[in-house]
């Protein structure tokens, strides 16, 4: 394993700090590494292998698929995108997608869309965007600049211009930041990678009104919080508060490179028209034949109640970690995307999970965060916490 380590280290860039560990497959929520060795999952690719891995009806519609057509390009139609579209569209209570490849790409293009819709009202290049301080939104310069983690941004200056940042779940600091100018508010409804964050049902009500009142655009970033991981296909629908404007990616095709930014009919109407927005893969027939297979799986193995199931226990076996150490502070989520808040670092316990066969993952250095596959089971849950526990109580002393 150490000798692949070090040929990665010669030649991939190094962006990231990586677990000393080589994947080799998979098998439901199980990882195996190089030498065999079998650790349980609860990172799930950072919430993409929602169903699992290797899924056998998924694994054999892509290879089906890879024998038709694998890729023709968005200048022709191709009928596994139109499928995913529906099933999409159905899940998310939108009206038109616009399929990319990946949760960047997605906000990318929410973020020209609504700029587009400002545009055609009054034709100025002038309009603000609101986004939320410790949100995450993808690498690319557009994304990034709706980014609330300076550290990300800085190198990289300058940004796209005219973003705004206000404070989760604060409304008034949402209202500070708004002007004739603003054109969207764009946040998560429950922050991934900033700390699983999840707003409030009366945060999000407030900005809605808001948002109706002056026709200002309401773009959720539902890429870590969608596709099942709350409880709700996506988080959103816990309140019922409907964006314009959302992007999924991440677990949308459990595996393969895909994302999505979708909008309401309003929204499309006046918006991105031909010539605006293009990608050569977009919605290929590949990714398409996932997605498909991803909704109909969704279905089958009734997953939403799985996680309400399940989710529900992780809380509570969180909870009785909180109880037990007083360098837990508290935890915090929805569904099976939780975090757990520690006084201190948390590498440590990571490192010491891993070695002892579990898989976990932090967001900020300070909070263990828990993104299994969305068909773990309350056993599962309880293998993972012997394991957490012993690596809490180990990395004490
Ligand atoms: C991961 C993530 C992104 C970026 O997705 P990529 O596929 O890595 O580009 C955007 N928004 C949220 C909320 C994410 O968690």
């Amino acid at each position: 394993m150490q000798q692949i380590i070090n040929q990665a280290e010669s030649v991939l860039l190094h962006t990231y700090n990586r677990f000393q560990v080589v994947f080799d497959h998979a098998d439901g929520v199980k990882l195996y590494d190089v030498n065999g060795k079998e650790y349980l999952d609860f990172v799930s690719g950072i919430g993409v292998f929602a169903l699992g891995y290797n899924n056998k009806e998924y694994n054999d519609a892509l290879k089906g698929q890879i024998d038709k057509i694998l890729h023709t390009s968005n200048y022709y139609y191709n009928v596994p995108a139109i499928n995913a579209a529906e099933k999409l569209l159905k899940a998310a209570q939108m009206d038109r997608v616009f399929f990319t490849n990946s949760g960047a790409e997605a906000i990318e293009g929410a973020i020209k869309a609504a700029r587009k819709y400002a545009y055609n009202k009054d034709g100025q290049t002038d309009h603000e965007i609101i986004a939320l301080e410790h949100s995450f939104h993808g690498r690319t310069m557009g994304a990034l600049s709706v980014t609330g983690t300076p550290k990300y941004r800085e190198a990289f200056q300058p940004m796209i211009g005219y973003v705004k940042f206000a404070e989760m779940n604060d409304l008034e600091s949402v209202k500070a930041q708004i002007t004739d100018k603003t054109c969207a508010i764009l946040l998560e409804p429950v922050q991934g990678e900033g700390g699983i964050y999840p707003a409030t049902e009366e945060f999000l009500k407030g900005i809605k009104e808001i948002c109706e009142e002056k026709d200002i655009l309401l773009i959720f970033d539902e890429v870590q919080c969608g596709m099942g991981r709350t409880g709700y296909m996506f988080a959103w629908q816990k309140f019922g508060i409907r964006p314009d404007i959302m992007t999924s990616a991440k677990a949308l095709g459990c595996g393969v490179p895909v994302g999505a930014f979708m909008m309401t009919q309003k929204v499309a109407d006046s918006s991105l028209v031909a010539g605006d927005h293009g990608s050569t893969y977009g919605g290929n027939p590949l990714v398409g034949a996932a997605i498909d297979k991803v909704f109909d799986l969704f279905e089958k193995q009734n997953v939403l109640a799985n996680v309400q199931e399940v989710g529900a226990y992780l809380e509570e076996k969180l909870e009785e970690l909180t109880v037990k150490y007083d360098t837990i502070l508290l935890h915090r989520g929805a569904g099976l995307m939780q975090g757990l808040v520690f006084d201190k670092p948390v590498a440590d316990i990571i490192n010491e999970a891993l070695a002892n066969g579990l898989v976990l993952i932090n967001a900020g250095t300070h909070i263990i965060r828990f993104l299994p596959p969305l068909v773990i089971s309350k056993k599962d849950v309880d293998a993972m916490i012997a394991i957490l526990d012993a690596a809490i109580e180990k990395t004490l002393c």
